[in-house]
């Protein structure tokens, strides 16, 4: 329990002692207690005033107070139901109370009007900069000097050769779809644990996902059921066009032997790095393995071009292509010639000159979110049932979020019920991502695992997404932890 002898009092103590307390607690009020440490009410400076306005000297005890029913909550309650109470009285503190009526601490409106969301953009120092050259030079459109430059900048942190800006990471997971020769009736492999942008433009090209069951060691495709998968394909006639392996939540999938299994088959891969720009795998930038690699700057990401993507290849042919493709595919003529379908996919200049100030802080990011993961690793240690997602040897996780799985028989709560309470604390958490497999979209599509248990089924059914941002304060991941303490019931 907090220290509250700064903020309560009792009728022995004087107005000038009240006035004193008021002035220093920053509550703008005191609360008067009982012997036992019972709430009784709150004083505020008017009441006070009025007590002077009376005649009564500074050196009068609060006895003189009038009794007062005034407004508390029990500790059991929720943050929006305090919040609801403040609203409705239009009141801006609120003292909560335990069952004996005791005062365990005060809720200010300002501590908790703010909720806590799940990833929000951070930005830098420099993006404004950038934004403004553009402004300068006009070079609003088309591309221009920022993408150039962003492009080069990702690339050569990568360790990749090509690198093209687009619109977003859909725009480059399909692009990378469109180069591979993707068509109608094809199949395309695909991790079933992750975002629907990953699959989604397999389908816009006709051809049709497989899905792929994921590992717990790692949370992404597992090996096992890819060779599976693939030895069962073969059998059938019918190899996959591509193999979309996604790296989860800032980490990599495990690359060697997946790539060794596609390569002994022909298939190429494209890497959904989306959530994964700053990881490595075996000390080698995540995006650099497959043929082709999505990266995305959407908000939510651990850097924003506030929407974007990059799509990433040593094979510069590929990436020409992909220019040519994301702008029009207009054929070289002084007219407009077409010989096959375009997109509107690019970049803009203005969102790339964001995206070359977010790189320069890419490194503090990644090392802003690693550690509100290790705080919440070492704020619920000994709270039992919760796994944390694993970080194995060969991989450095961003941590792009914090994620954990708590298991029900331990708690008797569900990975929802959960989520529902931290809400009710104005906290945003939410459930990993649910399986490809399962989504109504996806229905009638084939999916293999391993063996005979689904590891992402699992995971949804137990996983949570914790409030990951790197601009969160250590105040905001206390209150996670405290919460999550609490609904766990471990105090
Ligand atoms: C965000 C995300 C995408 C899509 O990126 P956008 O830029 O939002 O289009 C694709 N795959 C995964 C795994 C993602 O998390």
């Amino acid at each position: 329990m907090k220290d509250l002898s700064g903020i309560t009092t009792t009728r022995v103590a004087t107005i000038r002692d009240a006035l004193a307390m008021i002035d220093g607690s920053g509550h703008g009020l005191v609360l008067l207690i009982d012997a036992e440490g019972r709430f009784e009410r709150t004083v505020t400076d008017g009441d006070l005033r009025r007590l002077l306005l009376k005649g009564l000297p500074m050196d009068a005890c609060l006895t003189e107070l009038p009794t007062l029913a005034s407004l508390v909550i029990n500790e059991r309650a929720s943050r929006r139901d305090a919040l609801e109470l403040m609203d409705q009285r239009q009141i801006n503190h609120l003292p909560v109370v335990n069952d004996h009526g005791q005062v365990v601490r005060v809720i200010e409106r300002r501590d908790i009007e703010k909720p806590i969301l799940l990833s929000t953009p951070h930005m830098g120092d420099t993006e404004l900069a950038f934004v403004e050259e553009a402004f300068r030079t006009n070079w609003i459109a088309p591309l221009g000097p920022n993408v150039d430059a962003f492009e080069r900048t990702i690339a050569d942190m990568t360790g990749v050769s090509h690198a093209a800006a687009l619109s977003s990471g859909t725009a480059a997971i399909h692009l990378a779809m469109v180069l591979l020769g993707v068509g109608a009736g094809d199949t395309v492999f695909c991790s079933s644990f992750t975002f629907a942008a990953s699959a989604n433009p397999i389908v816009y090209q006709g051809a049709i996902p497989v899905f792929i069951d994921c590992e717990d060691s790692s949370w992404n495709m597992c090996p096992k059921a890819l060779e599976r998968s693939l030895a069962k394909a073969k059998a059938q006639g019918k190899l996959p066009k591509a193999v979309i392996v996604v790296n989860l939540y800032g980490q990599s999938a495990d690359m060697d032997p997946i790539l060794a299994l596609c390569d002994a088959y022909g298939i190429p891969v494209v890497e959904d790095a989306a959530e994964s720009l700053g990881a490595t795998y075996k000390g080698r930038q995540s995006g650099s393995f497959g043929k082709l690699a999505a990266f995305s700057f959407n908000g939510n990401k651990i850097i924003t071009t506030s929407g974007g993507g990059m799509l990433l290849s040593d094979d510069g042919d590929l990436i020409a292509r992909a220019r040519f493709l994301s702008t029009q595919a207009r054929d070289p003529a002084p007219h407009y010639e077409h010989s096959v379908i375009g997109y509107n996919y690019r970049m803009s200049n203005i969102l790339a000159g964001v995206g070359r100030g977010q790189l320069q802080v890419l490194d503090e990011r990644i090392a802003k979110r690693r550690a509100v993961f290790q705080s919440y690793v070492d704020g619920l240690e000994g709270v039992p049932g919760i796994t944390w997602m694993p970080e194995p040897a060969w991989s450095f996780s961003t941590r792009w979020l914090s994620t954990c799985t708590i298991d029900p028989t331990v708690h008797g709560l569900t990975a929802k019920a959960i989520v529902e309470r931290l809400a009710a604390e104005m906290i945003e958490a939410r459930p990993l991502w649910k399986p490809m497999h399962r989504q109504p979209v996806f229905a009638g599509c084939d999916y293999v695992t391993a063996d005979n248990e689904s590891v992402c089924d699992r995971l949804f059914d137990t996983g949570l997404c914790l409030p990951s941002g790197s601009n969160m304060s250590t105040a905001e991941v206390d209150r996670v932890i405290n919460a999550l303490r609490n609904i766990l019931g471990a105090k």
